[in-house]
């Protein structure tokens, strides 16, 4: 009999025993006060086992970030819906986002189930090209991977976004993406050193923006410039 993952090789292991696994994982998030529902609907519409590697296909549901090689990981899931909570919290449904960090392009396809473009942007060729490939045999064409050494500088070209998500943990708080972001628009992203990381909300009302602090998280680090 044919299987979905013949003709889409990164679906994989879409049995029985996948599917119980992804319930218990939305189980979890809900106990750990994850309520948004268009959050958890389109956590359960994503299939995490196509993200990671073969070999780690039954850890693919555990809430755990998993290593995805170069030194990268995939977030961990709990992060993944606080973030993408955050990316819904504006006054208006955002349509557009631009994520800094496409790592293996988890984060990138739950945003693409909530908003109606997603541009998406990594430093590592090799990651950038696997999770092109991979959201694309997912079906996901409302994303648009871009390769960029230093991802800090956004895309200027495709600006404004009415939400800038930023997937690693920045020094200081990138002040060049500021000016990318949609009046009213807000960016979400990790400040700080690995034990006193915060997520940091950056709300713009016309040239001002107000920054508060939220949830304790911790982000593989954002590479600045282009070394
Ligand atoms: N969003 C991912 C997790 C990303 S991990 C997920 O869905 O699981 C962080 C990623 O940010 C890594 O792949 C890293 O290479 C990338 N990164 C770090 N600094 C960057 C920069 N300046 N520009 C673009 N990408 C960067």
């Amino acid at each position: 009999m044919s299987d979905i993952s013949d003709k889409h090789p990164h679906v994989r292991g879409y049995g029985m025993a996948g599917s119980r696994s992804r319930t218990r994982l939305l189980q979890r998030l809900e106990a750990l006060g994850v309520h948004d529902s268009r959050v958890l609907e389109a956590m359960a519409r994503v299939p995490r086992h196509s993200f990671v590697d073969e070999a780690m296909t039954s850890r693919a549901y555990d809430d755990t970030a998993l290593p995805i090689g170069y030194g990268q990981t995939i977030s961990q899931p709990f992060v993944v819906a606080q973030m993408s909570t955050h990316v819904l919290a504006g006054a208006t449904p955002p349509t557009r986002v631009l994520e800094i960090g496409t790592g293996c392009g988890y984060q990138a396809a739950v945003l693409a189930e909530l908003v109606a473009e997603v541009y998406t942007v990594e430093r590592i060729e090799a990651l950038y090209d696997q999770a092109r490939r991979r959201l694309a045999d997912l079906g996901y064409r409302n994303v648009r991977p871009r390769l960029a050494m230093d991802g800090v500088l956004g895309l200027p070209n495709y600006a404004p976004f009415d939400v800038i998500i930023v997937t690693a943990g920045a020094a200081r708080l990138p002040e060049a993406l500021y000016e990318q972001l949609a009046d009213g628009g807000h960016m979400i992203v990790p400040v700080g050193e690995s034990a006193s990381q915060r997520l940091a909300l950056v709300r713009r009302q016309g040239d001002h923006f107000a920054v508060e602090y939220r949830d304790a998280v911790s982000f593989v680090p954002l590479i600045e410039g282009t070394r």
